[in-house]
């Protein structure tokens, strides 16, 4: 059609997408979306296609949700943006009660940024001034987790550990300890033994530097990027025993699991776990608008609190930092979230999508299928018995996101491992259809190899 040729040319000629090959890309006859209803995204052709990783990973009830609309619409008769700069704005102070009511017992304290990365960035901060403002000038350093992601900026990079991103540009980067996140599929021994084994690394890597760790930063039960690896039970609760015990913060990244996508509200929630600073973003604003937030304890925030003339005042801010338009749509998100019951629906729904997932098991490249909530990764592997991944060349994750797309979805692969994050919002017959795409495209894929 002459309006898509128009535009691919437009994106051929003027847009660099992000975390794309455009070569690749522009080759494969790109998707242009022009609307969104409900679950479902629609092309300048008027082709529509299930929404089957929530745009990133982000959307909660659907696009072009009236309530959310309205919220947008209300505030932006009233205004659209002023600076918390050294001055305040009724909805985001709003919104900020509202986090410090939803968010573990404990942490009181919101800070408003952008994006995931930039919420993690104000975590790091925190953490290494929280200890300089107290004269403990040694506790400078993070443990992170091996094939952790925390976004893309230079300090977030620094504590993000997956070689494929991140080893190019290691020259800039801050250097963080690497401790492994359990991954019982690729372990040899049981998940219990793979949690021990763990849990043994950190303590060891604790007892011999904590004098020197300002903080851990972790992804808790689910490390996202690193393609859906899930946390066996008690896992978080121990390394948090451990963090508490060795006197180093704990920040628990909840940018993609947080907002009710594992089937409580924030996953620290499933193991009764307090962090010293909390960040979240994506679902938020139920993925509308850009905003995030690094929350924290009254003892971090304390910590700062001083006179003007002691420079202890945490030196960060960004000129959107808490945006009206942000806050006022992800209050109406929360309110939303409340009304629908929608952390409970996603407790349920998920059980149902663990059923249907059941029957991929008999394909013949499905090594693992990880599911906690509405959080799905299916790692596909060339043999089942050896456990022997396909080769980055044979690009196994983007033929199936292909063929899904060609059966009416979209998904994005995390190399070999097929992620499956519908809105939370999708009903038992939604997700039907979409497993059934999912299934399909895999038998397709499969098929061909033979
Ligand atoms: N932390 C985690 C755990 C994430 O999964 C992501 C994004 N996928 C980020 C941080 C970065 O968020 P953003 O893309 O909004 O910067």
């Amino acid at each position: 059609m002459k309006r898509t040729e128009e535009l691919i040319e437009k994106n051929k000629k003027y847009l660099w997408n992000p975390f794309t090959q455009m070569k690749q890309y522009l080759e494969d006859s790109p998707i242009v979306i022009e609307r969104g209803e409900g679950i479902k995204l629609i092309d300048v052709e008027g082709n529509e296609y299930y929404d089957g990783v929530s745009s990133i990973w982000l959307n909660v009830h659907g696009h072009n949700v009236k309530e959310l609309n309205e919220a947008i619409q209300t505030q932006l008769s009233k205004i659209a943006h002023s600076t918390l700069l050294g001055m305040a704005s009724v909805p985001a102070l709003e919104l900020a009660e509202k986090l410090v009511e939803i968010t573990p017992n404990g942490l009181n304290k919101v800070f408003y940024s952008d994006c995931g990365a930039t919420a993690v960035e104000i975590a790091i901060k925190m953490a290494f001034q929280y200890w300089q403002n107290q004269g403990i000038k040694e506790k400078t350093r993070f443990v992170t987790m091996k094939n952790a992601y925390h976004g893309d900026t230079v300090g977030a990079m620094g504590v993000g550990a997956i070689p494929l991103f991140h080893e190019i540009y290691s020259p800039l980067l801050f250097e963080s300890f690497k401790v492994p996140y359990p991954y019982p599929y690729r372990f040899n021994g049981t998940s219990e033994e793979c949690a021990q084994t763990c849990l043994h690394n950190l303590e060891q890597l604790l007892k011999e530097r904590h004098h020197e760790i300002a903080a851990l930063i972790v992804e808790p039960l689910v490390q996202g990027a690193a393609g859906m690896i899930m946390m066996p039970d008690g896992f978080l609760k121990q390394v948090s025993n451990l963090c508490k015990q060795y006197n180093i913060l704990l920040i628990a990244d909840e940018v993609a699991v947080g907002f009710g996508r594992t089937g409580k509200m924030f996953a620290c929630d499933h193991e009764a776990v307090t962090p010293d600073i909390l960040t979240a973003g994506k679902g938020l604003t139920g993925g509308y608008l850009p905003l995030a937030v690094t929350v924290t304890t009254d003892e971090i925030y304390n910590a700062f609190y001083a006179d003007y003339e002691e420079l202890k005042a945490l030196f960060h801010g960004h000129s959107y930092c808490g945006n009206q338009l942000g806050c006022a749509v992800a209050l109406e998100n929360i309110k939303l979230f409340e009304q629908r019951n929608l952390v409970n629906k996603v407790e349920k729904t998920s059980k149902y999508v663990e059923t249907l997932l059941n029957k991929f098991n008999a394909l013949r490249f499905v090594g693992d299928i990880r599911q906690l909530g509405l959080m799905v990764g299916i790692e596909l592997v060339k043999d089942k018995a050896t456990k022997e991944p396909f080769s980055f060349n044979e690009k196994i994750g983007l033929r199936v996101t292909k063929r899904v797309r060609k059966l009416g979805m979209i998904i994005r692969p995390l190399g070999n491992t097929i992620v499956f994050m519908p809105p939370l919002a999708s009903t038992e017959a939604d997700l039907k259809e979409m497993i059934g795409i999912l299934y399909e495209a895999i038998q397709n894929v499969t098929e061909q190899h033979r």
